[in-house]
């Protein structure tokens, strides 16, 4: 079973503690402990190979053992196989159902479709949780945030069905299902329950996409009867990206079709100090990939000057699903013991520091807490 940890980058205190949803019925896999786990490692695009190399060094000095299938994708695997996505990846991730990634190139407006989306799809991936919080020692207008946001990871626009009705005029498809609505609902109610949370808020624009969105709203509303004790609350988009950089505080858990996930995560992690900073998981019933938030960053990629907090938390994340709380922990203590200290921060936090460096401040801050 999934163990009980600390989200990252939580400063509180264990009597906080929370866990991943885990019944049956939102489908997260139960965990093997004992053995030395077998994990797919993506090293990724751009910035992703340094970030991901960074998590795993701070994985090993945690104290545990991991069997990791190293496998390129994305443009890695294009440039050395001819396929963004070869075969051997997938073959790893079904036989592993457990994978650490680095983000893969995806390019705008033309070649192949986003590898993310079709991995996310192919396993389905269908929840997105990116629990974003404030750090101490990173400044930013707000000090106490604490969001969690739930993203429905299979379809929406991102669907991939567009065509061209005539020159000059092209739609996409928008799909909801009430199928996947009610499971993403129940993932994050439960996420609720079971990390003592105090509400959900569906994020929608059904007042104009009446159909689409009002069946995600008529489904998450189902699903929220199940939860009594959970306050649940509706917000049309726009007002609550308004709100939410005014006053954070008034959110807790955001539930989130696709694409509205995508952008108010990035929108959430700005508000904490960047992209830099926020770990993320795609779970299904068959296994989990664990990702940054952040895409590729072509404009720092290969120069040390990633951070790779967000990577390292993916990691502890990754940690808490396969049994290795008290690892999860330590690494997000160590994080957190960096950060406050302010000594050793990156470019994007206003540092000097690269990834490196950063990296052997963490594996440091772990070993003083060891010793
Ligand atoms: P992609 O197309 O892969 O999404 P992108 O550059 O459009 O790449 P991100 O990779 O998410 O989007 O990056 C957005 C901005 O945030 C970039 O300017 C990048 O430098 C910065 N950034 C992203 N990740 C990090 C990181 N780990 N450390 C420091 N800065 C980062």
């Amino acid at each position: 079973m999934v163990s009980r940890s600390i989200e990252p980058g939580s400063t509180r205190t264990k009597s906080k503690t929370r866990s991943l949803p885990r019944s049956r019925k939102n489908g997260l896999r139960a965990i093997r402990t004992g053995a030395v786990p077998a994990v797919t490692l993506i090293p990724g695009d751009g910035v992703g190979p340094e970030v991901i190399s960074a998590a795993v060094e701070v994985i090993k000095a945690a104290g545990v053992k991991i069997d990791w299938d190293r496998q390129a994708g994305g443009a890695a695997a294009l440039k050395r196989f001819g396929n963004p996505v070869p075969d051997e990846l997938l073959e790893s991730l079904r036989r592993t159902g457990v994978a650490l990634k680095g983000p893969l190139e995806t390019r705008v407006g033309v070649g192949y479709r986003s590898i993310n989306v079709f991995l996310r799809k192919t396993f389905d991936l269908y929840a997105n949780l990116r629990p974003t919080h404030s750090f101490k020692g990173v400044h930013t207008p707000f000090r106490n945030v604490d969001l969690i946001v739930v993203r429905e990871n299979t379809e929406d626009l991102y669907s991939g069905i567009e065509h061209e009705v005539a020159p000059g005029v092209v739609e996409s498809i928008k799909v909801i299902t009430a199928r996947a609505s009610k499971r993403i609902a129940r993932f994050a109610f439960e996420y609720a329950r079971q990390n003592r949370r105090r509400s959900v808020t569906a994020i929608h624009k059904a007042n104009i996409m009446k159909l689409s969105d009002g069946l995600f709203l008529k489904c998450a509303r189902a699903i929220a009867k199940g939860y009594p004790e959970i306050r649940y609350q509706e917000q049309i988009v726009d007002a609550a990206c308004m709100r939410l950089v005014t006053d954070p505080s008034s959110f807790d858990i955001l539930l989130l079709e696709n694409l509205y996930g995508d952008i108010v995560s990035d929108l959430c992690a700005g508000l904490v100090g960047g992209l830099g900073l926020v770990p993320g998981a795609n779970y299904g019933d068959k296994g989990a990939i664990f990702e940054a938030v952040h895409g590729t960053a072509p404009d720092i990629a290969g120069k040390d000057l990633a951070n790779p907090i967000a990577a390292i938390l993916s990691g502890a994340m990754m940690l808490d699903y396969l049994g290795r709380g008290a690892a999860a922990a330590r690494i997000r203590a160590a994080t957190g013991a960096v950060l406050r200290s302010g000594r050793v921060l990156t470019r994007d936090l206003g540092g000097k520091a690269g990834t490196r460096e950063m990296t052997d401040a963490v594996i440091r801050a772990m070993h003083r807490q060891r010793g």
